[in-house]
């Protein structure tokens, strides 16, 4: 099948080794960092000996570079190429496979991602003529462990479409005082791959509101840039922005609506968590007593990640019955008591409540962040009703 990264990559490889033998080095090194980059980018998404292909070109093209730096001294220009392995790095690109069907719950936020997102390219024409926009840009926030990025990897997938994750971390650890570059280099990216849904997790890593860091110009530059480039997004391109913490983003972003309504990911309700259960415990051999609505009873304030992970309730359960299986020379299935155990022992903390706490004092403090969050404040005022009376 074509990849068109792959073929770039090669393209950027060729024009490197033409400009090498003409003599003209910097535009050689310039070429090999795009070739290393591109290759890398479609490693990200390879596997078996395709993978291995890939990176081996990419690595063979930083010693073309590594060469050609010792017959030439470091050209100023050059200063945001020399690592490409990180610059490439904050690149990742894959193809999901996951559809909406396969994330559990969160029915009403899966409406609204395909009216913003989906529909738009299945229903063009009725866009057209409702005056809709086309080109869908979101914040989805919530605690963590309840979907954000599930999501989006679906909405990738029911397009059909390469999803570009910009590992925010990474461009502002790694590249400080290079930031805002590397956040106008991520959406040329972007641009170059056509269609596609960009996914910027941990946003507020990037935006976080400009007051509180006004003491970095660096951030502040940071925030405006993506700003810039928010607001400059071809119809091709899908934004779909995340965070665990909305209190610390800037207001600029929510205000403007250059990311929409944002939409909030609660953690699962008490049908979604029977559904997890059940998907979780779907081929482990478990005892006639499990008593799948109790389990969901017990569970509020967990998240999903909790229940179906590794490291959560349902794997826990299956430890104690396997632990004993093996002491005892002889298998026994999974019980409720294994569950209970695991969930009045507090082998696996719910690690939503903490995330509310946190929230609830955000909010208490800061009339704006309520305002801002509405669909937050909401879901806390029930949580409260119904935990505390
Ligand atoms: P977030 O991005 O909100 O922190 P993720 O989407 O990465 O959380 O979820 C982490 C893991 O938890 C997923 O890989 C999946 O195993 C499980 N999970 C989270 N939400 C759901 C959901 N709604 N349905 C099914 N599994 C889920």
């Amino acid at each position: 099948m074509d990849d068109p990264v792959l073929t770039l990559a090669g393209e950027m490889y060729q024009k490197g080794v033409e400009s090498e033998m003409s003599g003209d080095i910097d535009a050689a090194k310039y070429y090999y960092a795009q070739a290393a980059i591109k290759y890398y980018q479609s490693a990200s998404y390879a596997k078996g000996v395709s993978y291995e292909v890939r990176i081996k070109k990419a690595e063979e093209c930083k010693e073309r570079i590594k060469r050609l730096s010792k017959v030439m001294p470091k050209h100023e220009d050059y200063s945001g190429m020399i690592d490409i392995e990180e610059r490439g790095d904050v690149l990742d690109v894959e193809n999901p496979k996951l559809k909406f069907n396969d994330v559990v719950g969160l029915d009403d936020v899966k409406e609204r991602l395909k009216i913003a997102m989906v529909y738009p390219r299945q229903y063009k024409n009725l866009y057209e003529k409702f005056k809709l926009r086309r080109g869908g840009r979101i914040l989805i926030y919530g605690p963590p462990g309840c979907g954000k990025t599930m999501i989006a990897k679906a909405c990738a997938g029911e397009l059909g479409l390469s999803l570009l994750k910009g590992n925010v971390a990474k461009l502002m650890s790694k590249w400080v005082g290079e930031a805002e570059k590397n956040v106008s280099y991520f959406f040329k990216e972007a641009k170059n791959m056509g269609e596609v849904v960009v996914f910027l997790d941990e946003i507020d890593a990037l935006g976080a509101s400009r007051e509180k860091v006004s003491s970095s110009t660096v951030a502040r530059r940071v925030v405006t840039q993506l700003l810039i480039e928010i607001n400059d997004l071809p119809e091709g391109i899908l934004l779909i922005a995340a965070t665990n913490i909305p209190w610390v983003l800037d207001p600029a972003l929510i205000r403007t609506g250059r990311l929409g309504t944002p939409i909030f990911i609660p953690p699962p309700h008490k049908n979604a968590r029977i559904y997890l259960f059940k998907r979780c415990l779907d081929e482990r051999p478990i005892e006639k007593d499990i008593d799948i609505e109790k389990l969901a009873d017990l569970t509020e304030g967990y998240s999903a990640s909790d229940i179906v992970d590794a490291g959560g309730i349902c794997e826990w359960a299956s430890t104690l019955a396997l632990r004993d299986s093996i002491k005892n020379g002889k298998e026994r299935k999974i019980t409720m008591d294994d569950f209970i155990n695991v969930i009045k022992r507090r082998f696996v903390k719910p690690s939503v409540i903490p995330w509310i706490i946190e929230a609830q004092r955000k909010i208490s403090r800061n009339r704006e962040i309520g305002r801002a969050f509405p669909e937050l404040v909401e879901f806390i005022t029930n949580f409260e009703k119904i935990n505390i009376g």
